[in-house]
């Protein structure tokens, strides 16, 4: 499994190789959740940021990490276009995959493509 901080530092990278500007945390360690919703949490983030890379036509990306005595709630957020599903186009699995995911660890992700697309993942720290 990866660490959120090893993510980060990958995101970091593919962001950078395709010249997209990475607003918001570089260094960021969880506590009180879990490591399955660690690792389920990394996959989520290197899903979204992907997209972005593939789809988005976005130059900046930002991505806010807040934890609260409650919850993690992750903003990922890009700056282009969503892209909605074209004719003959195979269906895509990457975001119905990070919902099933979350749902192992009663998380949620809501999705909006008002101007950009921003995903907002919500987990419940698991480890008191
Ligand atoms: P896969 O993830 O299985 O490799 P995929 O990326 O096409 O394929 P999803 O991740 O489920 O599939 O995304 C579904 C579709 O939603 C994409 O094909 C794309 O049209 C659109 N999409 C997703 N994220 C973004 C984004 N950040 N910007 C623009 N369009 C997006
Ligand atoms: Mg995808």
């Amino acid at each position: 499994g990866i660490r959120i901080h090893d993510e980060i530092v990958r995101i970091t990278q593919i962001l950078e190789a395709a010249q997209i500007r990475f607003e918001g945390v570089k260094d960021f360690t969880l506590t009180n959740v879990s490591l399955l919703t660690e690792n389920i949490v990394s996959m989520c983030l290197k899903e979204a940021v992907t997209n972005i890379v593939k789809h988005s036509g976005a130059d900046v990306c930002s991505i806010s990490i807040v934890q609260t005595w409650k919850e993690l709630v992750i903003v990922i957020k890009d700056n282009g276009t969503f892209k909605s599903q074209e004719k003959g186009k195979p269906k895509g699995h990457g975001l119905v995959g990070m919902k099933e995911r979350l749902e192992f660890v009663n998380g949620t992700m809501d999705i909006s493509t008002d101007s950009g697309t921003t995903l907002t993942i919500r987990v419940p720290n698991d480890v008191k």
